[in-house]
């Protein structure tokens, strides 16, 4: 076998498979592309899913690579065993459709016994249970005897549906001195003695959802190699931490320390977790990570507070971790050279979060200690989730590094309630920075040299002047951190004249932050409130400047709307229209001006028309100061509100519009391509207010009123332009169905009132008619009682009938049978009373409503009782 370093090792299995016609690639940045599923590339195959899949074409149908990848599944396993790492680098060869199991089996087998001239009879592999193709290549061909070739059933790779197959491992036989001692030790046995070395995937399948294989008509091979084993293996060393790939970083950490390695497991372990995590978080930054409480940024986060935590097990108390990248970037001087290129960005990042976490590290673990001593004599064995997540919020300590060390202490933690505190202060936080932005304190500045600060529209470059965090004034903020920024130069307008400010994002060179507002003061200054994201910003940071455009152009267009619906409507409702105030948005835009009465649809129309029309005549918008006079002769119009110095600001659309403005315009008014108008009402005495919306906004408004158009004639089953004889004959037609119905009723009533008549019955010589009619409301029960009545000399009718879950009573008593003693009101009263109702009234006419419609017939009967007591 051959000694060689792990460099060595790299470039001679790629110019290998280079001399096998492979195209040799370099590895792919650990940010997977176009895979939002996939947070870091963590594996030789991951870059190239869509060449499996057959999304896109590779560039070419073979493919080589020495991979970087990260994995953090097993963190804590790390330093604890031989092999396990976040970072390692995965040597691969890959065949789109290509060669297949032949080949693939071949070639490893040739790398692995000629070129690195490992002995035979050290060599096991592993096939799948059913690959009989497998097993003939290794026996046949390449002459494996059989008791060595393992049938394995777990040899099967897949991941849910999609291309997937049996694979093919290489194991090497470190030797009986490294196994176990158990009598059945063999490959797959847990112990240290059979080393995998190479796995080889024969992607043969396509599963679908359900489960079943169908061969693929293109097969490939996806190979992978951990470069750090078999440098292990062919430098003879224990584990692949004292192979060259890792091991100055594990001398230099024992430097720092002052301790020796292999002498104690427990520093061995934190040693080890140290040359780990470094290479880690080196390239992770190089690929452009940055520590954050969310996504890539808090493994790298995590990985960094958790060598932190190790150096200070080894009494490292000092910050260790930025001279470490020095020798990290040696290492990976030959295949990462942009290591070293971006050294000092790289030291600068770790030196920030290292120097945060540093300061609580010591009390948070004081806390820890405390708060473990106490679990420990009470016998309880869960640590709180208020403790994790102050350990979290307060000493920056992620709550996977605390389960570590519980853990190590036999303990668990409550995760469950530690994820409650954690959705209860993002929900805080969301208020807090709604409210911040409303009532954020300021500073005080009067230090501040204002004349050196600048606006520019156009600048997408400035320095950072000023910080502050809950009005305290600071050199650097941190993620997950609101705070306030001044700039040198800033591109970002204010808020102000009744429009919303700019956002967007500001980058520095360790960090970003989301600008939410931005606010001018009284003596011009603008300053930026925001949320830090990604890592720190400092003072004197220099930093890139991105305003939302497309927002900003949005608000521009409604902006110089507002200028073109003002002098419209003084043109068509007269010169008293003054604006009383506005509010552009990206949105929409309001408009309120004095004006005495609705303006009519015809008026909103022709403002509509003039407005169009200035913007299709393309006029250029120009922006000048002027002093007050100079803009009183161009006929500005003074905005409402706004106080003025010696110089203004105007803005003017050709000769069609002058104003006094602060705001963002459009360069030309075409740029707005259209407004509509979407209402107008009456805000107060004399005072309209107009909403409009125009560019996109104006595009989807007549969209929105289209489909509705659209869906109305799909009702009407007729074409749009149809529609409005449509409905206008419909409208004919209900009248004339409503006139209908009306004579029907009359007829119905006229029925009833015969047959009542007939019905009635002589008291005392009154005319006595009670019954019941058919459902109405209490018009038309009245309109039957009046006919009936009207047929009567000396009488009295109560009537009832039921009208939807209600039941409705009338009675009426003719004048002579007043004078008898009868009283309509008294009668209905009583009646009412025995439907669940009540009511009254005059003597001669008199109604009510019960609500158990059920009991009408025995109410009505209540109602002949009544009329004879009357009559007594
Ligand atoms: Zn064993
Ligand atoms: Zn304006």
């Amino acid at each position: 076998m051959i000694y060689i370093t792990g460099n060595e090792l790299r470039n001679k299995f790629l110019q290998f498979f280079a001399s096998k016609n492979h195209l040799v690639l370099k590895s792919y940045p650990l940010i997977p592309e176009n895979d939002p599923t996939l947070l870091l590339v963590g594996a030789g195959m991951a870059p190239f899913k869509p060449f499996f899949t057959g999304k896109m074409n590779p560039p070419h149908p073979r493919i080589s690579t020495s991979q970087k990848c990260v994995r953090t599944g097993d963190i804590e396993n790390v330093g604890r065993t031989a092999r396990h790492h976040t970072f390692f680098e995965m040597l691969g060869n890959f065949s789109f459709g290509d060669y297949f199991k032949n080949e693939a089996i071949a070639w490893a087998w040739e790398f692995i016994t000629e070129h690195l001239e490992m002995p035979i009879d050290k060599l096991w592999v592993t096939i799948h249970t059913q690959d009989d193709e497998a097993f003939a290549i290794w026996n046949n061909d390449i002459k494996v005897p059989a008791e060595r070739i393992i049938r394995m059933e777990d040899n099967f790779w897949e991941i849910g549906p999609g291309p997937c197959g049996p694979c093919s491992e290489i194991y090497f036989d470190l030797g009986e001195e490294r196994g176990c001692g158990n009598p059945d030790c063999a490959v797959g046995c847990d112990c240290d003695r059979y080393l995998e070395i190479w796995n080889l995937v024969f992607t043969q399948y396509d599963r679908d959802e359900v489960g079943n294989y169908t061969p693929l008509a293109k097969k490939n091979i996806d190979t992978g190699a951990g470069l750090e084993r078999i440098a292990s293996v062919l430098q003879n060393k224990p584990s692949n931490f004292e192979t060259d790939l890792l091991f100055p970083l594990i001398e230099h950490a024992a430097a720092v320390a002052n301790v020796t390695y292999g002498c104690s497991n427990k520093v061995d372990v934190s040693l080890k977790v140290i040359g780990d995590h470094i290479r880690s978080m080196t390239v992770m930054i190089a690929d452009g990570i940055l520590p954050s409480n969310e996504g890539r940024g808090y493994v790298l986060r995590r990985i960094l507070r958790r060598a932190v935590r190790h150096a200070r097990l080894l009494g490292i108390e000092k910050m260790f971790l930025v001279d470490m990248v020095d020798v990290v970037t040696k290492i990976f001087a030959q295949p990462y050279p942009d290591l070293g290129e971006k050294q000092d960005y790289i030291k600068k990042v770790i030196q920030l979060e290292e120097e945060r976490f540093q300061t609580t590290l010591v009390q948070g673990m004081e806390l820890l200690n405390r708060h473990i001593q106490g679990l420990k004599e009470d016998n309880v064995t869960v640590l709180d989730g208020a403790t994790v997540f102050k350990l979290y919020d307060t000493f920056g300590f992620p709550w996977e590094l605390t389960l570590e060390i519980v853990e190590e202490h036999g303990m668990k933690l409550d995760k469950k309630a530690f994820d409650e505190a954690m959705k209860e202060q993002r929900a805080r936080a969301r208020a807090g920075r709604q409210a911040s932005a409303e009532q954020v304190v300021i500073p005080d500045l009067s230090h501040l040299k204002t004349e050196d600060l600048c606006i520019n529209e156009q600048a997408v470059g400035g320095s950072v002047v000023l910080l502050w965090k809950d009005g305290i004034i600071v050199d650097e903020v941190h993620d997950g951190e609101d705070v306030g920024i001044i700039l040198n130069v800033t591109p970002f307008h204010p808020e102000g004249g009744g429009q919303v400010s700019d956002i967007g994002f500001i980058e520095g060179p360790l960090g970003k932050m989301e600008i939410t507002t931005v606010k001018k003061l009284l003596n011009g200054t603008i300053y930026h409130l925001g949320h830090v994201t990604e890592g720190a910003l400092k003072v004197y940071d220099t930093a890139q400047l991105k305003v939302n455009v497309v927002r900003r152009q949005a608000v521009a267009r409604n902006h110089t709307a507002t200028h073109l619906l003002h002098g419209a409507l003084k043109e068509v409702l007269g010169s008293h229209v003054n604006q009383a105030g506005s509010f552009v948005n990206p949105e929409r835009l309001r408009f309120d001006f004095s004006h005495f009465s609705a303006v009519t649809a015809e008026e909103l129309a022709a403002v509509e028309k003039i407005v169009q029309h200035n913007i299709l005549a393309n006029i250029p918008v120009s922006i000048s100061e002027k002093t007050q006079d100079e803009a009183k002769e161009m006929g500005a119009i003074a905005l409402f509100g706004e106080k003025y110095g010696d110089s203004v600001r105007v803005v003017a659309v050709g000769d069609v519009s002058t104003e006094l403005c602060g705001g963002t315009h459009v360069e030309n008014s075409a740029e707005i391509c259209l407004m509509k108008i979407v209402s107008e009402a009456g805000i107060g005495s004399g005072i309209r207010r107009i909403e409009a919306v125009t560019g996109a906004g104006a595009v989807e408004y007549i969209n929105t009123r289209d489909s509705l158009l659209q869906g109305t004639a799909a009702l009407l089953k007729a074409r749009p332009e149809e529609i409005v004889t449509k409905v206008d004959s419909m409208m004919s037609r209900i009248k004339e169905l409503e006139n209908e119905l009306a004579q029907l009723n009359t007829k119905q009533a006229q029925i009833e009132v015969q047959e009542l008549l007939g019905n009635a019955e002589l008291m005392n010589g009154v005319q006595v008619v009670v019954g019941q009619v058919s459902s109405t409301d209490m018009d038309g029960l009245r309109m039957v009682a009046d006919m009936v009545r009207d047929h009567l000399k000396c009488g009295v009718v109560t009537l009832g009938a039921v009208h939807a879950d209600k039941v409705n009573f009338v009675a009426m008593v003719t004048k002579e049978a007043v004078a008898k003693g009868l009283h309509a009101g008294n009668i209905v009263k009583e009646v009412a009373k025995v439907a669940g109702g009540g009511g009254g009234g005059r003597p001669d006419m008199a109604q009510a409503g019960g609500k158990q419609p059920e009991k009408i017939s025995e109410a009505l009967r209540s109602a002949v009782a009544v009329i004879k007591q009357q009559l007594k």
